[in-house]
């Protein structure tokens, strides 16, 4: 029998080397090379084997996305930036294999996109509160309602979505959690333009949508549960995505620092220098992280490197702003995008996509509760709400 603790770092480099070997990234196209990827078990190391991974310590995915990237391959995250970094996790833990080995393989190829239907007009922080119902009709249910910031929505196959089956009960548990069919009779997708200029979440409305039963993950009223354990994973891949030392955002402001000597100044100076510092300190908590989450996934401490690392990206391109002066309010075209292109990206766009930072995913305040309540066992937050039924709670 094959063990976690027989795959090591090597073997699973051995691993990438011969998928890239036997179809070169440069040539291959993209879902072929991402499809042999998942064959090989290399898409999620740490899942079941035959769904994507190896049943290895989850550690070890860095050694093998490092082989695929110097062979020219992509980061395998924007091949599916909500599938891989917010649904695999939860249908590899709820979903029947079946299901799993259904949905997982064209997810990890990129051939059908994922997004996440939570937010709601009257719930994002009070998440648990949202309005949308699902209804049992013979082997399916009827869902109706509104959704909100639901990033790549207008591109997606497949929703992960979380509505309400029960209003009679507290609104934690009146939730279930269901896969829905973004193609769907019933659902349309509208585009919301963000600050930068671009579109790419949207406003999704429901109406009728009929999702079979067997789409449904975790029990019914359950699905608060399940959705903890994707926000947790969303936390992870928003905190955990950390370059290479001096690399990414703080990479991109030593170059601007050392390619603009007219504009350096001591105090600029002092200011890059502690920022490089917190960069390395979150770099190097993330990789201790990573070890000690081993084969599970990351706990509530998953807020940490959450906070951590949205509010630095803001501090660094807000430094970049400060770096470039007036410059900094010189702005391209205000075309809407709605798919990411390969043209290298402003610095003052990635300053105004910086302030999604601390709302997407939950917001620093709520990161901040999640920390004090579940990591430092402090206080709970008051909730006048929690054994009230939904249907009795005031909303506006
Ligand atoms: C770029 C981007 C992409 C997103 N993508 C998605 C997506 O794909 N799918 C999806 O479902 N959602 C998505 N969201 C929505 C996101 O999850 C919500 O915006 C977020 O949870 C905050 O909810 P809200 O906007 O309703 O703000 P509110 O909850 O109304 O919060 C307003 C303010 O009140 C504060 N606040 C609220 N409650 C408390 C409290 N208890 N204690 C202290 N302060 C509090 C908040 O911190 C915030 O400052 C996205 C958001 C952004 C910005």
């Amino acid at each position: 029998m094959t063990t976690a603790t027989a795959t090591t770092a090597e073997t699973v480099e051995e691993l990438a080397r011969t998928v890239v070997r036997e179809r070169p990234p440069a040539t291959t196209p993209t879902a072929e090379l991402m499809g042999a990827w998942y064959d090989a078990g290399l898409a999620w190391v740490h899942f079941p084997r035959g769904l994507g991974g190896l049943e290895a310590p989850r550690m070890l995915q860095t050694a093998a996305n490092r082989v695929l990237k110097e062979a020219g391959g992509p980061e395998p995250r924007t091949v599916n930036i909500i599938g891989y970094g917010i649904v695999a996790g939860t249908i590899v833990r709820y979903a029947p294999p079946e299901l799993a080995a259904r949905l997982l393989r064209p997810l990890a190829t990129g051939e059908e996109l994922w997004c996440q239907l939570f937010s709601e007009p009257g719930a994002g922080s009070d998440l648990a509160g949202l309005a949308t119902r699902a209804v049992r009709d013979g082997d399916d249910w009827v869902v109706t309602g509104q959704k909100v910031w639901n990033s790549l929505a207008h591109l997606a196959r497949w929703g992960i979505l979380l509505a309400r089956t029960d209003p009679d009960v507290p609104k934690h548990k009146g939730l279930t959690y269901f896969l829905v069919d973004m193609q769907s009779p019933g659902v349309e997708v509208r585009p919301l333009r963000q600050i930068t200029g671009r579109a790419q979440f949207n406003e999704v409305f429901l109406e009728g949508v009929r999702i079979p039963d067997a789409m449904r993950l975790g029990d019914v009223g359950a699905g608060w549960a399940v959705s903890l354990s994707t926000l947790s994973d969303e936390r992870v891949g928003l905190g955990d995505r950390v370059p290479a030392r001096g690399a990414g955002s703080i990479g991109e402001a030593l170059a601007l620092w050392a390619a603009r000597p007219d504009r350096q100044t001591p105090v600029l100076r002092d200011r890059l220098a502690r920022l490089w510092l917190r960069s390395e300190s979150h770099r190097l908590t993330v990789e201790r992280a990573k070890v000690a989450a081993g084969h599970g996934v990351f706990g509530p401490e998953a807020a940490i490197t959450k906070l951590v690392a949205s509010e630095l990206n803001q501090q660094v391109y807000e430094f970049c702003q400060e770096l470039l002066g007036l410059e900094g309010t010189l702005y391209e075209s205000y075309t809407s995008v709605l798919e990411d292109d390969d043209s290298p990206t402003p610095y003052q766009r990635k300053f105004l996509r910086s302030r999604a930072a601390t709302i997407e995913g939950g917001t620093s305040e709520i990161q901040r509760n999640i920390v004090a309540e579940r990591v430092l066992r402090l206080p709970a937050d008051l909730r006048n709400d929690k054994n009230v039924p939904w249907r009795d709670v005031p909303r506006s």
